[in-house]
């Protein structure tokens, strides 16, 4: 368990207002000693620097709560002289592995805690107060929020509900390059008119959370095609039933010279999902159609029989030059070279989907008492060059 102490905290320099009802505002929120708590974010946290702006003076720790399983490590935040402890969290996971002490008012906000809760409107009217992440390079921020879809597996519709506009470019972007967070910006009816915009602005920029292929047409994809884009265009292929539609969709991105391995797809992964049938399938769509596969692993991924599977096969698809030039067999031979075990479960797996977890057992027990007989049968003279 790690314990952080407050002189180890970071210190807001505050954004400069220039309204008389923000210096006001300003002067009354900062005789309060706010904390704010990172708890899991991988990026800028948004909320924290709206209330980094809001209050003005504020100190903040990072706790840095991983969401894979075998990386978390619990955290207390010793919160003792600050008046208001904000906290924020994203994963599911990390309430179990934060504890914050020593301050009667804590407030907790972020998916992990609801996912309905929000900022109050005079807070989320403030820009992001990038100082609490002196190193960020990059904006961060949500055109639009919401939906217009309601997929089973997804909160976005019951969080933000249907799609609707959020900040506008001028607002969110403060760096060179900037990423939006979206969660399906082309539904949106301006969106055609809002690329325009950042194609004329030359505006450095990602959809991080990717786009919906399904709703690419021969404009988006033309304006996508001239814009100063960060790397790949992100999409998702989570259903097999898809590919047709998928297919076609790309055929226009390529037409508008999108070229060879410029597109990504999250392919995402759960034990109840057909190895072969299913995730195999979709990530070998991914080779023969040139676009790169990114392999989003669900949590119950590390618990299931195929744990080792999953982490092998992440191993390969999401690393492009590795995928683009090697097979799933000659990467695995020169993954783990003299764990022949593993070499063949994994590739079993691949090609034959979920394996007889006894039978693997069976053949690593075999092999260890194979070894044993073999270690029983020398003699105290083939150590003797051993011995010093
Ligand atoms: S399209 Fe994407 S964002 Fe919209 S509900 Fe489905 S998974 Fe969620």
């Amino acid at each position: 368990m790690q314990t952080v102490p407050s002189r180890l905290l970071l210190k807001s320099n505050g954004l400069k207002r220039h309204t008389k009802q923000h210096k006001a505002a300003n002067a009354m929120q900062s005789q309060n000693k706010i904390l704010l708590v990172d708890a899991d974010s991988t990026i800028p946290n948004i909320a924290l620097m709206k209330l980094a702006a809001y209050y003005k003076q504020v100190d903040i720790v990072k706790c840095n709560i991983s969401y894979y399983p075998h990386k978390r490590k619990d955290v207390v935040v010793n919160a003792v002289g600050y008046d208001k402890v904000f906290v924020s969290a994203i994963f599911f996971s990390t309430p179990n592995h934060l504890k914050v002490t020593n301050c009667n008012c804590i407030e907790y906000g972020g998916s992990a805690y609801s996912i309905t809760k929000k900022l109050p409107d005079e807070v989320i009217a403030w820009k992001s107060d990038y100082s609490i992440y002196p190193n960020a390079d990059t904006s961060y921020g949500f055109l639009t929020r919401g939906c217009f879809r309601n997929c089973e597996f997804c909160i976005v519709r019951q969080k933000e509900g249907n799609i609707h506009l959020d900040e506008s470019v001028e607002k969110i972007v403060q760096h060179k390059q900037v990423k939006f967070l979206d969660n399906n910006f082309l539904c949106h009816p301006q969106a055609d008119e809002i690329l325009q915009r950042l194609v004329a602005h030359k505006i450095r920029f990602q959809f991080n959370q990717g786009l919906d292929i399904r709703l690419v047409t021969d404009e988006n994809a033309r304006l996508l095609s001239q814009a100063d884009y960060i790397g790949s265009y992100i999409f998702a292929f989570d259903n097999v039933s898809d590919e047709d539609i998928i297919v076609n969709k790309l055929g226009i991105l390529k037409k508008h010279s999108t070229s060879n391995w410029a597109c990504k797809f999250f392919i995402y992964c759960h034990p109840e999902m057909d190895i072969v049938n299913s995730v195999c399938y979709r990530v070998n769509w991914c080779k023969a159609n040139q676009v790169l596969p990114y392999l989003m692993r669900d949590i119950s991924c590390w618990d299931s029989d195929e744990s080792g599977f999953y982490t092998d096969l992440g191993a390969w698809a999401n690393q492009p030059g590795i995928f683009k030039n090697m097979s799933f067999e000659e990467f695995m031979y020169k993954r783990c070279p003299s764990n022949e075990l593993r070499q063949q479960r994994s590739i079993a797996t691949y090609n034959e989907g979920k394996q007889d977890a006894s039978k693997w057992q069976r053949i690593v027990d075999d092999k260890s008492l194979q070894l044993a007989a073999e270690a029983e049968q020398l003699t105290t003279d083939d150590f003797n060059d051993l011995i010093i």
